[in-house]
């Protein structure tokens, strides 16, 4: 039983074979820079090691990239299975599933046509998404499709946190209100982390830090908040998103800059965040190596990414009245030191109690770093989201 994890943006594929029968990752890759100039390919068989490392290949679209993604599993020497007979099913991932769906799904006409739908919500991933799971229909007759949102676990919210403050008629005309993101790693991390927290009753916040952050938090295992919006550029400050921001700086600089609608979203979006203020990269580690060089803006900027998320933390505390446990995934969550100490010091009054040695180890795994003391238990979860994705097709096609 053998499940392929696709994700589709509008100029890129990633995928990655994952073997059910031992939960073992075969092979996975990644086609960028589809229908554009100089596409690559990279590949790399998990079982042996063998890699393409961004090949330049030929991809005019992604009926082509798919062919190729199958055609190099298949390969004598670096492919993982010998015919594509052995691929049971096809789980692909989905960045909005609106208010349709709280759940993962085998795909229909009916799923296709609720995320034509909502395509205007998400417009840069939802249209991508669609000719992903067209695409996979061509060349995989007769296969089953699963889609897994990033918004589904986030829909046990209370309307009192998913909606804005808005004339209503832009909520029933629109769709306009809060939804979040990432929602395949918060619900993971949460469930590991209730699993190592050995209580049901559990009020848990995730921070999920990588390029793209969001804080959630989880009572009883259903999201009562989360800090990303109707669109993942709200909340804490990113790589190159800006977060949350007051909305009337957005009118006041585009109309002071002469910007588009379109300029302003792209500068929001991806000229902003980390990059927006030390201006050379988005990398966490770069922002870590300038910060300890002792430059000004990396400092700020290091500040100002952990400080946003200890005020996520705190409102969180606020929303749940308490809090058992805090859990770090992402790339930074889990291998950043410095950001997780920072953000956990400032926290001291809620009896968060961080162990710095064992921080500083930066051990392998799902590990516990709060101190025998701490009220509040702190992990460094990794997170699993193409597992995820194959373990809900799975349970859904088997
Ligand atoms: P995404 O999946 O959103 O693209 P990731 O979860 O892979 O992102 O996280 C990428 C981020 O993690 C980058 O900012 C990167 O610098 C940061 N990161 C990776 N390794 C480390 C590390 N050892 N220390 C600090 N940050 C790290």
């Amino acid at each position: 039983m053998k499940v392929l994890v696709i994700n589709c943006g509008s100029s890129s594929a990633k995928f990655e074979l994952i073997d059910m029968t031992n939960e073992q990752s075969l092979a996975k890759g990644n086609c960028e820079r589809i229908g554009i100039a100089n596409p690559i390919f990279s590949y790399k068989n998990l079982l042996t090691g063998e890699k393409i490392d961004k090949m330049e290949v030929p991809m005019e679209n992604h009926t082509v990239a798919v062919e190729l993604i199958l055609k190099t599993l298949q390969d004598e020497k670096i492919g993982v299975i010998s015919t594509v007979d052995e691929i049971d099913s096809i789980g692909h991932r989905i960045v909005h599933g609106g208010e349709y769906y709280e759940k993962s799904v085998i795909v229909d006409d009916e799923v296709i046509k609720n995320l034509e739908e909502i395509a205007p919500l998400a417009p840069l991933h939802n249209p991508a998404h669609i000719m992903g799971i067209k695409v996979i229909q061509k060349l995989l007759p007769g296969k089953k499709n699963v889609v897994v949102f990033d918004t589904a676990f986030h829909q046990t919210m209370p309307a009192k946190a998913y909606m804005y403050p808005y004339p209503y008629e832009d909520y029933t005309d629109l769709k306009v209100r809060k939804y979040g993101f990432h929602g395949t790693s918060h619900r993971y991390v949460s469930e590991v982390a209730r699993e190592m927290l050995g209580k049901e009753d559990s009020k848990i916040i995730v921070c999920h830090l990588g390029n793209g952050a969001s804080i959630s938090a989880v009572q009883n295992g259903k999201v009562v908040d989360t800090s990303m919006g109707m669109t993942p550029l709200a909340g804490v400050m990113m790589g190159t998103r800006t977060g949350d921001v007051d909305p009337a700086s957005v009118i006041y600089i585009m109309r002071k800059r002469g910007l588009s609608l379109d300029e302003m979203n792209n500068r929001m979006n991806k000229k902003s965040g980390i990059l927006g203020i030390i201006g050379t990269s988005s990398d966490f580690r770069d922002l870590d190596t300038a910060k300890k060089a002792g430059d000004e803006k990396a400092i700020l900027a290091y500040e100002m990414f952990c400080y946003r998320i200890q005020l996520y933390i705190g409102a969180y505390v606020a929303a749940m009245n308490g809090i058992d446990a805090i859990a770090f995934t992402g790339g930074i969550g889990e291998n950043s030191v410095g950001a997780k100490q920072y953000i956990c010091d400032a926290l001291s009054y809620f009896g968060i109690e961080l162990d710095k040695e064992k921080n500083a180890q930066r051990l392998p795994g799902n590990v516990e770093l709060s101190t025998k003391n701490s009220k509040v238990k702190i992990y460094k979860i990794e997170t699993a989201e193409e597992l995820v994705i194959a373990r809900d097709t799975y349970k859904l096609t088997k």
